[in-house]
């Protein structure tokens, strides 16, 4: 049985005093393959880093692209940086995390959806799948995708950390994009995602820990790490009513797929 992370962030700070053990832990208990989604602002380092740590283990990807929150720091000069270091490593498999956060609201509105856009026809040049965050923005971050997203040969993408509608999710489908569940997905008050994972069929199926963040149950609270994936591969698998083996199965198979991964022997 084979587990995906298919978005965490595992190059991050809170993993350096002990980065190789929390790979190896999630290695062992069959989570193989892992995408760690660089963040944070173009000069911090981070996407460097986070290239690096997929460059240096077999069964790391990467992803690079500017959040939203530091969607007021991209620029000419951003935009090469990230280019040149995909150019730079087979592994980079996707362009990300990218979209909107009108929670926060670290960059101004009109800035996060201009960037979004931006990069949306940078990752299609670079003929690269995208990865979507959007939080209490899910109107305008659906009308963006359906607007950009819609060519035959657009590589689709995937919804991480799905908090949106039913409704959305559906949309969002339709267009192209997985949707992806993390660990809040298996919190007890959390009945609108799972009125949303109702609508999701199995090969349209992501799981996520976004690692450090939204540890899931019995973990919550805790530090999160990419071995807590299995525990809301479990969840899903009984709320879906399948075996842990089909889920995990399927929700890899749909991992490789989408970022065209050869998965190695
Ligand atoms: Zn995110
Ligand atoms: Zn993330």
């Amino acid at each position: 049985m084979i587990f995906v992370d298919s978005h965490c962030h595992v190059d991050g700070a809170e993993f350096d005093a002990d980065r190789d053990e929390v790979i190896a832990r999630a290695e062992n208990a069959g989570v193989k393959m892992m995408l760690t989604v660089g963040t944070g602002e173009p000069q911090s380092g981070n996407f460097e880093r986070a290239v690096a740590l997929a460059e240096k283990h077999a069964n790391i990807f990467a992803a690079v692209g500017v959040h939203p929150h530091d969607a007021k720091t991209f620029d000419a000069e951003a935009e090469n940086q990230l280019k040149n270091l995909v150019k730079s490593s087979k592994k980079v498999v996707a362009w990300g995390e990218i979209g909107l956060d009108f929670y926060y609201e670290h960059s101004p509105k009109n800035v996060q959806e201009d960037v979004f856009r931006k990069q949306i026809r940078i990752a299609k040049n670079l003929d690269l799948p995208i990865i979507i965050h959007s939080r209490e923005a899910d109107a305008e971050t659906v009308g963006i995708l359906t607007e950009e997203c819609s060519e035959k040969d657009f590589r689709g993408g995937v919804m991480h950390c799905f908090g949106g509608t039913a409704e959305a999710a559906q949309t969002l489908m339709e267009i192209g994009f997985l949707i992806s569940f993390a660990g809040n997905v298996t919190f007890k008050k959390a009945e609108n995602l799972r009125d949303a994972a109702r609508v999701v069929p199995l090969d349209k199926l992501l799981i996520e820990t976004d690692c450090p963040y939204l540890a899931p149950v019995p973990f919550r609270g805790k530090r999160n790490e990419p071995i807590f994936v299995t525990e809301t591969a479990k969840f899903l698998a009984e709320f879906y009513g399948v075996e842990l083996g089909e889920l995990a199965n399927q929700t890899t198979r749909n991992f490789l797929t989408l970022f065209k991964i050869q998965m190695e022997h």
